[in-house]
């Protein structure tokens, strides 16, 4: 293998190239059950039908007084029906008796309907007297009755495989009686995170040292795509530890942050190569053009560069694509998308993918110009990003593009 460091990549390999090695590489990962508390924004693995009727009783769907829809015919304001008023229905605790002809049963809503009752007349039309009810709205059968299974029949198919679960979904589960639904796992991700300068989140820099960044940013991107970061350390920049790291075998995937390029303290890629298959080392794109991506135990690494924006972006091509396919979803991007007029245009190169960090401002969209791949800042000011395909040498001032915006919900 030739060694790049401090030489640079001889050639690179295309997004897309890149991109159908790892959709070649990845399937959803095995189900597992998962408590229905715990379950909204898992991606189902399994059809769910139902095994039973909801509800299972037919039920009052007002509160008022159950009858026969036939002895309330011909009853109006100006001539209600008495009927004899036997007692009462309520949710959980029905009426156990029969309503015969000419009598009636108070209910209320959800209340089970008594046997020999057919609809229910809603209390606005109804007054009690001295253990009557006087009626005065004709009601026809299965008036206000709930029907066995109105909501859901037994061997519905209540949700598909796939369906990434809703809160209501979690609902309808619940109410056919499941506890646990089979969800596809998720991933279990290791962080390989080195540089002799990192110092832990929450630090303060101080000297030559900065505070590890992309570890924070990964796992909120992880998080997001579903997967799930496992406990690591910052490493030193010393081959043995980066190599003990990466053959992690709790994880599915690992994410290797910084010591990606061709630097004399950029190791991984060697590593990789040593332990396993550096399938990709330098992309044409910008940023990230140092990331790698290759295998080691059967799991794929990332090796992400450690310029904060370039690991943000490299994440955002490879790795969130790969980790959401694992977790059971689509692999395309997950970011809320507009379509708006450039302001200034954007200026690229043929063969070269870029991320290009935008504003919206006033409806239009502006490169931000200070967008050298170590600024973070960049991305916090940034509303979204503009993605150049490779066989774009840019795009003029007015074109309408197409932004993948970084907040979820409308301002
Ligand atoms: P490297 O990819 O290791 O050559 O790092 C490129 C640049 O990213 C250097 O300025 C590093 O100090 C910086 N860097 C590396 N790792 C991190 C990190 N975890 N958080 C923030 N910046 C980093
Ligand atoms: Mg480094």
């Amino acid at each position: 293998m030739r060694d790049v460091r401090m030489r640079g990549f001889a050639q690179r390999a295309d997004v897309e190239e890149v991109d159908a090695f790892l959709r070649d590489f990845t399937h959803p990962l095995e189900a597992e059950p998962v408590d229905l508390l715990e379950c909204v924004g898992r991606t189902l693995a399994e059809e769910v039908r139902a095994e039973v009727d909801v509800p299972g009783f037919a039920r009052s769907a007002m509160d008022g007084y159950a009858v026969r829809g036939e002895d309330t015919f011909g009853a109006s304001a100006y001539s209600p029906i008495p009927l004899a008023l036997d007692g009462q229905s309520l949710p959980g605790q029905p009426f156990t008796g029969r309503v015969k002809a000419g009598h009636a049963i108070r209910v209320m809503t959800g209340a089970p309907m008594p046997d020999g009752a057919d609809a229910v007349v809603m209390a606005e039309y109804c007054e009690e007297i001295d253990g009557r009810v006087e009626v005065s709205e004709a009601v026809a059968p299965q008036k206000h009755v709930g029907a066995v299974g109105e909501d859901v029949r037994i061997g519905d198919t209540v949700l598909r495989a796939g369906r990434r679960l809703r809160p209501q979904d979690a609902g309808i589960l619940a109410s056919i009686g499941i506890a646990r639904p089979r969800c596809v796992r998720r991933p279990r991700v290791g962080l390989v995170v080195t540089g002799d300068e990192l110092l832990p989140p929450g630090s303060r820099p101080e000297g030559p040292k900065i505070v590890d960044s992309n570890s924070v940013v990964l796992r909120a991107l992880v998080d997001r795509d579903g997967g799930e970061v496992l406990p690591f350390e910052i490493l030193p920049d010393q081959p043995d530890r980066i190599r003990a790291a990466l053959r992690n075998s709790d994880a599915d995937v690992v994410l290797v942050s910084g010591g990606s390029s061709v630097g004399t303290e950029d190791h991984a890629p060697r590593l990789v190569a040593e332990i396993g298959s550096l399938d990709f080392h330098g992309i044409s794109m910008r940023p990230s053009s140092p990331t790698g991506i290759g295998r080691v135990d059967g799991r794929l690494v990332f090796l992400l560069p450690g310029n904060p924006v370039s690991c943000l972006c490299a994440y955002e091509f490879f790795a969130g694509p790969t980790l959401r396919a694992l977790a059971g979803r689509g692999r395309g991007w997950p970011h809320r998308r507009i379509v708006l007029p450039l302001a200034k245009k954007i200026t690229s190169m043929i063969g070269r993918t870029d991320y290009v960090r935008v504003e919206i401002d006033n409806g239009s969209v502006t490169p931000i110009a200070t967008g050298g791949a170590s600024i973070l800042s960049s991305t916090v000011q940034a509303s979204g990003c503009v993605i150049v395909p490779r066989g774009l040498e840019g795009m003029p001032e007015g074109s309408e593009v197409e932004v993948f915006l970084y907040d979820d919900e409308q301002p």
